[in-house]
């Protein structure tokens, strides 16, 4: 009895286990802003060229930043 509830355990716990790939998309985006823009931006973006500031996105949209127009935030 002891072992075929061990044996469902561990079933349910590799099924519960594997498919985590499209859970990441809600983890906290790190984005940048400038010290004078009201957008942010990519880590690539050329608009970044003057001044680069990290943020946490979440702060980013709190604070009234909308995504940039070039790189889509
Ligand atoms: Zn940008």
């Amino acid at each position: 009895m002891k072992i075929s509830l061990l044996i469902i355990f561990l079933t349910l716990t590799t099924i519960s286990c594997s498919p985590e790939s499209d859970q990441t998309e809600n983890v906290s985006q790190t984005v940048y802003i400038t010290k004078s823009g009201t957008k942010f931006h990519k880590e690539n973006c050329q608009y970044l060229s003057k001044s680069k500031i990290s943020i946490d996105k979440e702060v980013a949209i709190g604070k009234g930043f909308g995504p940039c127009r070039r790189c889509g935030g």
